[in-house]
């Protein structure tokens, strides 16, 4: 690869389970987002950026990985995987790329990029957010390190299953709510609601991660 990927790094562990979230809820009622799959060729989440995943979330991901073999064969190799996670600080790693940019992890299915985490889960009958990536979860939407904020990412509508809505909008698309409420919890998703039913552009909530 030639330009430095963007990163898609979640923030270090925190020790306590609980912590305050900020939420921009302007920018992301600002788009329509609906993924059908990226063609090659074509700008792709999980091509476009530099996965990272914390040591909790590799070890979540570690025993699944025979699972995501039966998509991505190419992850196998000898009797083990192949190197899949390179260290890129202490407690954060990076999924390794193909040589097109493209995570290790991903798999063509009907010519379009899927994930093989995403897949094991629904075969394996786990819950995406025991699996997948937080950064990958939440994707258009990117979080903060430190006081952690949750916002679009600047770059959203370089793709193409991300569009502008057109005037004010009090709903955000179909998957955020199931994508927030993977991560940081069960109802967080419809707090956030409730504060867009009342006109809020920015909204605070707590929540366990
Ligand atoms: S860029 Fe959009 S359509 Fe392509 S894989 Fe990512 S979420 Fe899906
Ligand atoms: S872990 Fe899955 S969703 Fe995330 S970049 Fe890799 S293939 Fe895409």
């Amino acid at each position: 690869m030639t330009a430095k990927k963007r990163s898609k790094k979640p923030p270090k562990a925190k020790r306590t389970r609980s912590h305050v979230l900020r939420v921009d809820l302007a920018s992301i009622l600002s788009i329509d987002h609906d993924c059908d799959g990226c063609l090659r060729g074509e700008p792709c989440c999980c091509s476009a950026y530099e996965v990272c995943v914390t040591t909790a979330e590799l070890e979540r991901i570690i025993p699944v990985l025979p699972g995501a073999a039966r998509f991505c064969p190419h992850l196998e190799t000898g009797g083990g995987y192949d190197n899949i996670f390179d260290e890129v600080e202490p407690g954060l790693f990076a999924i390794d790329t193909d040589d097109e940019g493209l995570c290790l992890l991903a798999f063509r299915s009907g010519r379009k990029v899927r994930c093989s985490l995403h897949a094991a889960a629904a075969t394996l009958g786990l819950t995406l957010a025991k699996v997948k990536p937080k950064a990958c979860l939440l994707w258009p939407m990117a979080f903060s390190e430190g006081k952690e904020v949750l916002s679009l990412i600047d770059d959203a509508l370089v793709f193409r299953c991300n569009t502008l809505r057109r005037g004010r909008s009090s709903s955000f698309f179909p998957a955020f709510v199931n994508a927030v409420d993977a991560v940081y919890g069960k109802g967080i998703g419809g707090l956030l609601e409730q504060e867009t039913a009342r006109g809020a552009l920015l909204a605070v909530v707590s929540c366990r991660r």
